[in-house]
């Protein structure tokens, strides 16, 4: 295929899929948006910190071969004021695997976002937030050492889908008109109105794969988090769904709750994934208060959106927190906090963010000895309290250091 501006790198090879299975070579192509705003200063860090681990854990028989696309600004730059080209979307359907910096929402551009825009374009149905606590990251917990849960959100429906209709226009009134009259539903005048499509099909596919997950990273307990105690057609929709999955396709690793209770006195059978759910307020108090309880999260995705935040920040927030956006073949990982344009340029901001987001793809590679250095040299920088500003202002005695600084110190402790 050919690209009017991304350079297909020569020394590199295609990831190609065999049903759900990734078959990697030595030296796969993965694509790479720098991002906007501190973007540049995060990315170029973060290379060369997975490019080292990937040396020290296999001595140059791997390497990432970087095929740069481009997304935001500088796409604006190349391609004629156009912020999201239609060869970044065909580059990630062809080479599959990407990460990607944050991205300004250009004001007025045509796009609610251009993140949104390209998880809807290329149906990244799953977003993913590992949250886990790094020896010497500051953080609000009393044992953030409990943490580690990993959240399954749902990205593709819900009030996200964009299916409103805003007070005093026609359209607003004509929906109306057909709930009252029609449906007998009573609400005050003039309330705006949003529609929440849930579906068995969304559902189950996000559901498939928060299971899928917690078998293959050793969790052993998967809660489906959902309002359905208020909204029963789409929130309780998705834990029944949920439910029904789990039975229908996992039923000789997985057990619910209620029967581990019934059959084996809250005793799990070894390598049983157990299924629970939770109410989506109750869950708030219950990852503070008993964290060790909780492994993988699926829950809709407006209930998904604040419980990812909200558990960043009892590891040391948004700032190292990863994430990934991942359909049934393509995976975009990204840095989850936003472009920080007061520090553009200056060398200044963490790049955990963005470094663990690529911890995350080397894993989704297979590559977990290159994954696991990363994690370990991490928390020994940390440890030395070599830290960028963000932490040094919350720590005692650390030594605050640039990105590309922080870098260098995490390649040393390799
Ligand atoms: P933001 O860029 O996330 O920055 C808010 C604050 O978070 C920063 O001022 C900084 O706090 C802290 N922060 C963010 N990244 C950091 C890092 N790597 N290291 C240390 N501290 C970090 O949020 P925003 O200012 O609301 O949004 C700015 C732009 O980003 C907007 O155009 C928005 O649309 C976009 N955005 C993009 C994404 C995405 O691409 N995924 C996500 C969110 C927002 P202090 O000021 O306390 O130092």
């Amino acid at each position: 295929m050919a690209f009017d501006n991304i350079v297909i790198p020569p020394d590199g090879k295609k990831i190609e899929t065999t049903g759900d299975e990734l078959n990697v070579p030595d030296h796969p192509i993965l694509a790479f948006i720098e991002g906007d705003g501190i973007g540049p200063d995060i990315t170029s860090a973060s290379k060369r910190i997975w490019d080292a681990a990937v040396q020290a854990a296999y001595g140059g028989q791997r390497r990432v071969a970087w095929m740069e696309i481009y997304a935001g600004e500088k796409a604006a730059q190349l391609y004629n004021g156009n912020y999201m080209p239609e060869e970044t979307f065909e580059a990630l359907r062809e080479f599959t695997v990407g990460i990607k910096g944050p991205l300004t929402t250009p004001v007025g551009g045509g796009f609610r976002s251009l993140n949104v825009t390209l998880r809807q374009m290329l149906d990244l149905y799953a977003c993913v937030r590992p949250v886990r606590w790094y020896q010497g990251v500051p953080s609000p917990m009393k044992h953030p050492e409990d943490v580690n849960m990993v959240i399954f959100r749902e990205n593709t429906e819900d009030v996200y889908i964009g299916i409103e209709y805003e007070s005093g226009t026609p359209e607003n009134e004509k929906v109306a008109r057909f709930l009252r009259e029609e449906m007998g539903a009573t609400f005050f005048e003039g309330a705006g109105i949003g529609v929440k499509p849930i579906s068995a099909f969304g559902t189950k596919r996000l559901v498939r794969k928060a299971i899928r997950y917690a078998l293959d990273y050793g969790y052993d307990n998967v809660t489906l988090v959902h309002k359905g105690n208020i909204q029963k057609f789409t929130e309780g929709a998705f834990r029944k769904w949920g439910y029904e999955v789990a039975n229908e396709e996992f039923a000789a690793v997985t057990l619910t709750e209620d029967k581990l209770w019934e059959q084996y006195n809250g005793q799990r059978p070894p390598g049983k994934v157990v299924i629970k759910d939770r109410i989506a307020d109750i869950i708030f108090q219950q990852v503070l208060l008993r964290p060790r309880e909780f492994g993988v999260l699926a829950a809709p995705n407006l209930n998904g959106d604040y419980l990812s935040d909200a558990l960043a920040a009892q590891v040391g927030g948004l700032g190292i927190a990863p994430g990934a956006n991942i359909g049934d073949h393509i995976a975009l990982f990204e840095a989850t906090h936003g472009t920080a344009p007061k520090y553009a340029g200056l060398d200044r901001v963490n790049p955990g963010s963005l470094l663990f987001s690529g911890v995350m793809m080397l894993e989704h590679l297979g590559w977990r000895e290159a994954a696991e250095l990363i994690r370990q040299a991490y928390e020994k920088t940390v440890a030395q309290k070599i830290v960028t500003y963000d932490f040094a202002r919350q720590m005692d005695g650390a030594t605050k250091v640039k990105t590309s600084e922080f870098a260098s110190a995490v390649i040393q402790n390799l």
